[in-house]
């Protein structure tokens, strides 16, 4: 980040603590440094937009948005909100509300972030005509936080985890996570999609079982994701079960595109999958030759 020798000192302030903010969140890839201007990768500087307070750049070219144009005519109380919400079009955040605005999602898109609702009132990303925007900064909301988690998660590839932190793996057809039925403590306990509530039956330990390989360990019960009977069948069931290293326990962890998991048995090479596709608390999950679908892609970020 840099600013802009045209800004206002007295808005320097402010601009520090905009960055700080985003820096604030837990759990992410990104983080932001100020540095001078000419070595900056975002840049803040004022300039006159006529009738909006601040003007920003999307991401291009797997590089963020390189400005945030502030007009003059800011208000005091408004310009901490302003300029972390700029910031977040150069991250690549559109306006929450924009299906409500009809801004529609344009050339850059306009996706729904895993785990995060189609709207949100509260969310600092909301435009600047959303009423709750007219109050300046009242901090993140909750799925600023969890949006902002998701779109730059810190799992960014097998391996790259640090060993012994919780994970919560959830499907990207429902935003439901990987889970031990009832929380279960009993060998072979089923397997199910259930809403993340971070009760330990829906954290897992990834760790390292070897020739690219991973077990996938139970934080409550200490046993490890496994395909029942060693089956070999589409639809074999998903228990949990006591490590023991024969390859129904063992997972390659695959790059599915847009940050989503594949997550393969090494026996049977099949994948983590949601029976049936469906979107019902406590659907089964099952192996399933992989192809392509949302209930076979999974998110892997830190279980919070
Ligand atoms: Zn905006």
């Amino acid at each position: 980040m840099g600013i802009d020798p045209s800004f206002p000192s007295a808005w320097r302030a402010d601009a520090e603590q905009a960055v700080s903010e985003w820096n604030s969140i837990a759990g992410k890839r990104l983080r932001f440094v100020l540095v001078s201007p000419e070595f900056a990768d975002i840049t803040f500087s004022v300039a006159y937009l006529g009738g909006a307070y601040g003007q920003a750049e999307f991401p291009a070219n797997g590089e963020p948005g390189h400005r945030v144009r502030i007009d003059p005519s800011i208000p005091t109380s408004l310009r901490k909100l302003v300029f972390v919400h700029e910031l977040g079009h150069c991250f690549g955040f559109r306006h929450t509300n924009l299906y409500v605005n009809g801004e529609g999602a344009g050339t850059v898109g306009g996706n729904v972030i895993t785990e995060t609702p189609r709207e949100d009132a509260n969310s600092v990303m909301n435009s600047g005509s959303s009423p709750n925007q007219s109050q300046g900064w009242r901090g993140f909301s909750k799925y600023d936080v969890t949006g902002f988690q998701n779109l730059y998660p810190i799992f960014m590839s097998p391996g790259m985890y640090a060993p012994g932190t919780l994970m919560k793996i959830v499907a990207r057809s429902t935003g439901q996570a990987l889970t031990v039925e009832g929380n279960s403590y009993a060998t072979d306990a089923r397997i199910i999609q259930h809403p993340y509530n971070g009760t330990g039956n829906d954290q897992w330990l990834l760790q390292d079982a070897g020739n690219g390989y991973h077990k996938i360990i139970s934080r409550n019960t200490g046993y490890a994701l496994t395909v029942q009977y060693d089956s070999y069948t589409p639809g074999g069931q998903l228990i949990q079960h006591p490590y023991n290293g024969t390859g129904n326990d063992q997972w390659e962890i695959q790059e599915a595109g847009l940050g989503y998991y594949k997550i393969r048995a090494r026996n049977s090479r099949q994948c983590v999958n949601v029976y049936n596709n469906s979107s019902s608390v406590g659907a089964p999950i099952i192996q399933y030759p992989y192809d392509g679908n949302a209930n076979e892609q999974w998110y892997i970020t830190f279980a919070q």
